[in-house]
């Protein structure tokens, strides 16, 4: 079965104590991961550290970082390099997040090398994509989405890109408590698998992950999780709350 994930995403929330509070409410929830399960933490970067030694190596769950530079080091003042990532313990970055396109103007080029680096490092990307709600009203999701892929994501030889996790987040159900149908979702994830599978083979294209993310809760996780194409979910939000994200990780197939 493919690796399902419930991946927080905090942005740029908590103060230290109550990043600490939170995850030792997540540590000490009842939560049974199975062994194809796994919970991925993206949290503030200057907390990175202290969760991975306040997990210390709890099975199924590991810690992200929210972003990356594209070099490997050198004279880029305020900038968090992969290697710097991996020294601390960090297994995942997240790269593309539409918030980051947005405001930070990363374009797909520039995600492409982040890409790279990342899986050069050891660090696994969750690639964001997805599209805004202008060209979700015009029904041209799959062409912005399979762009996206494309340019990010298909320099990469089929044995980089199958250690990479895709979510797929419509920018209109960001943190707006507006989610995608579950009919929406698995459509949209299927498109992308069959787009991968075009690009790589239909083998490795059934081993990717790729996630759900725009406003999933405790209340429509099981439904979003459970279509066939969906391998989890990218969640804002309600990641916040340990009783809702504990609910959100139970949900997973
Ligand atoms: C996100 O930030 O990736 C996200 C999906 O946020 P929310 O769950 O709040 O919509």
């Amino acid at each position: 079965m493919r690796t399902q994930i419930a991946a927080a995403n905090w942005k740029m929330n908590l103060t230290l104590p109550q990043a600490e509070a939170l995850l030792q409410q997540l540590i000490e929830a009842p939560i049974q991961l199975h062994e194809h399960q796994q919970v991925v933490l993206a949290v503030p970067a200057p907390y990175l550290h202290r969760m991975v030694q306040l997990l210390n190596g709890k099975p199924g769950f590991q810690v992200a970082a929210q972003n990356c530079y594209a070099q490997k080091s050198g004279a880029f003042t305020g900038e968090t390099s992969v290697e710097m990532l991996v020294s601390i313990g960090v297994t995942h970055v997240v790269i593309g997040h539409s918030e980051r396109r947005e405001y930070f103007l990363e374009s797909n080029q520039l995600l492409a090398q982040k890409v790279s680096i990342a899986l050069e490092y050891g660090l696994t990307p969750i690639f964001c994509c997805g599209e805004p709600l202008a060209i979700r009203e015009a029904n041209t999701q799959n062409e912005w989405v399979a762009k996206q892929l494309q340019e990010s994501l298909y320099h990469m030889s089929a044995d980089q890109l199958k250690k990479v996790v895709i979510a797929y987040e419509p920018i209109w159900a960001i943190g707006t408590g507006k989610t995608a149908s579950s009919e929406q979702a698995q459509d949209i994830h299927a498109f992308i698998r069959s787009q991968l599978s075009h690009q790589y083979g239909a083998s490795l294209a059934a081993e990717i992950p790729v996630l759900y993310g725009g406003s999933v809760k405790a209340s429509n996780a099981a439904e979003l999780f459970h279509q066939t194409d969906v391998d989890g979910g990218l969640v804002g939000g309600a990641s916040l709350q340990a009783v809702e994200f504990t609910a959100i990780i139970q949900a997973l197939k």
